[in-house]
Order: C-alpha cells, then structure tokens, then sequence
C-alpha cells in the first residue's frame, strides 16, 4: 500500500516538477526568440563567400533565425528531458521522505494494536475455560460455583486494567494538556497517600523529601507520574526495604528521584522498560506481580507531555532510581 502511495506521490511531486520547467521553458523561447528577432536587423543585401549567389539579406536573416529557434527548441527539450529524469528521481527519493514517519506511525499502531489484542486474549480465553467447564459440570455446588465466579472476577478486573492502561496511553498521546502551576511537594504527597496502605501491607517504608518546586503542568497527570513511579517501587521491592522520593533543582529543571532498594533492571532490560507491553523476565516469572507493561509508557508519556523526560539507572538486586526532568515554572 505503502509502495503505491509513495509511486502516486512522486508522479504529483513531478508534474509539479515538469509543469515548471514547462512553463519556464515557454517563456524563456518566447523571449529569446523576441530578442532574436530584435537584435539581427532587418532590410538590406549582403554578399556571400560566393561571389556568383547573391542573398537578400531578409532571407538570411529568416535562414538564421530558423536555425537558432531550433537550436533552441533542441536545447530546451533536452533540459526538459533532463529534468524529467533528475526530477523524477529527487521526487521518489522526496516522496518516500514524506512517507517514512507515516510509514512508521502506522507500522506502530499495528504493532500496538497486535499487542494489545494479544494482551486481552489470554485473560479472556481464561475466563472462557473455566465458565466452560463450569457449565459443562451438571453437579457443580454453590460454593464452587462461587470459586468460579471469583476466578472469573479477577480475570474481569485484569481486562478492565488492562483497557484502562490502553485507554490512558491513546488518550493522552499529542494531546495538550491544560497548563497551571503546580508544586510538586503537594502532587508527590498526594502520590504518597494513595499507596500508603499497598506500602504498609508490603512493610515498605515511603520517604518523601520533595521540596516545593513549581512547575508548569496538569496536577491529575503528574500524580500519575509519580504513583506509577512509586507503585513501581513499592512492587519490585522486598519487605522491609525503603522507597525515596527526592527533588534537585538542576539549572531550570527539577530532577525528581524515585529510588528503591528493590530487585533492579538488568542493563538489557532497562533499555526496553519504557516501550509499550515491555516486561524484565524476572516481573513475568513471578506470577505474583501484577502488570502489563504499561506503567512506564504512561510515564514516559506524561513527562514528554510537560516538555520533560525520565531516565533509569538501576543494578541488578540492588535496586532502581527513577529520574524525572522537568522544567521549573518561572516565579510568579
Ligand atoms: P508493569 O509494572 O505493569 O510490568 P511497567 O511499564 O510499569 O509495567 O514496567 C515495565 C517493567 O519494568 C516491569 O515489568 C519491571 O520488569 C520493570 N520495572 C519497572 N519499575 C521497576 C522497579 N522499580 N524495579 C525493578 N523493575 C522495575
């Protein structure tokens, strides 16, 4: 399809191409053949080479305006002809140009698309086999029936994570968000807040050190920055361990740290933790931590979307530090 359209593109680029060089072509004849006529003077005889032909001077003048105009006519087809091959080949190479980034965004989207499809399907078939063999069961008691039905929630729960995930990623991605003042001691406090049981049950312990820094942005969005951040921390974490939260002013950014003392990325992975559906091998082994790959994408996306970005540095077993970069609001 793509091949195609690139071939549709370069015939428009180049009858844009010839159409100029037609158009340039014409007139360049109609005022060189003006200047011809004006400059070779008109009436009089002139005596040739040969003594015996005489030539009226008239019809030499004809004779030599008739040879420059075709000389001219040659040399303007052969420039035409010559920028319909040059033009031809800067066209493809301008037109395959335009389409690339076209090209990838929709290689991307089908990317996403496959992916996400792929991640719906095994909590679906999930919830379809065991409501099967359910109903295939003619003796099947209430409390069973009851275990089924819980099964079956859980799947629900994770299908509707997952979607919210997705929702989050598409909705926000090139949108604009709406600009006010935050202070970040505020937003991380509230983060901090809301995961303050998940850390309790988990006997983590959150420092919080964030220090009142403003910046331009979307409250609601960097919240999520930053949960998805610590929820992060607080589930690749062994009990007992401690989650820091720290702000640095760093010439007009502010760098916030979200660092634990958790299982840490291997180098290969850390390269990939921030691309769609990216999972480290040892969070899909242990069954037990939830996810889907989806967190840092967010995240990712959010903090580009304040004109900001995040980083990693993190050892394998001895834990991670998150850094976000944003820019500082101007004082008020
Ligand atoms: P999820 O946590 O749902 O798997 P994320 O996009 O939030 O998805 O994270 C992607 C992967 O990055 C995780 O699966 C995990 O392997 C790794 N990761 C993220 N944060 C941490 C962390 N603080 N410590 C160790 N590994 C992490």
């Amino acid at each position: 399809m793509m091949q195609s359209a690139a071939v549709r593109l370069t015939l428009f680029y180049l009858a844009i191409i010839m159409a100029l060089s037609i158009g340039f072509s014409v007139v360049i004849y109609r005022l060189s053949y003006r200047e011809m006529d004006r400059s070779i003077p008109q009436g009089g005889f002139i005596k040739l080479v040969d003594p015996e032909s005489f030539t009226s001077f008239t019809e030499l003048r004809d004779r030599k305006i008739a040879e420059s105009e075709r000389r001219l006519k040659a040399n303007l087809v052969l420039l035409n002809l010559g920028t319909l091959v040059v033009g031809a080949a800067l066209s493809y190479g301008l037109a395959r140009r335009t389409l690339e980034p076209i090209e990838e965004a929709f290689e991307a989207q089908g990317r996403f698309t496959a992916d996400a499809s792929h991640e719906l399907r095994t909590p679906l078939t999930a919830m379809q086999t065991t409501i099967e063999v359910g109903l295939r069961n003619p003796k099947l008691s209430l409390s069973e029936a009851k275990e089924l039905l819980r099964g079956t929630l859980d799947e629900v729960k994770k299908v509707s994570a997952l979607s919210n995930g997705l929702l989050k990623l598409t909705r926000s991605n090139g949108r604009d968000i709406p600009k006010r003042r935050v202070y970040m001691d505020k937003v991380a406090a509230e983060a901090v807040s809301q995961l303050e049981l998940a850390a309790k049950n988990k006997e983590i312990a959150i420092i919080d050190e964030v220090g009142s820094h403003a910046v331009m942005g979307d409250h609601i969005s960097l919240k999520e920055l930053i949960t998805i951040l610590l929820d992060n921390a607080i589930k690749y974490s062994a009990s007992g361990t401690a989650v820091h939260l720290k702000s640095k002013v760093q010439g007009k950014s502010l760098l916030l740290d979200v660092s634990d003392r958790g299982a840490g990325i291997k180098a290969t992975d850390a390269m990939y933790i921030f691309d769609r559906f990216y999972r480290a091998d040892q969070s899909r082994s242990r069954d037990r931590v939830e996810g889907y790959g989806l967190g840092l994408p967010i995240a990712k996306q959010i903090a580009e979307m304040h004109g900001g970005s995040i980083d990693v540095r993190s050892k394998l077993g001895e834990g991670s530090t998150f850094t976000i970069k944003l820019p500082l609001a101007n004082r008020p």
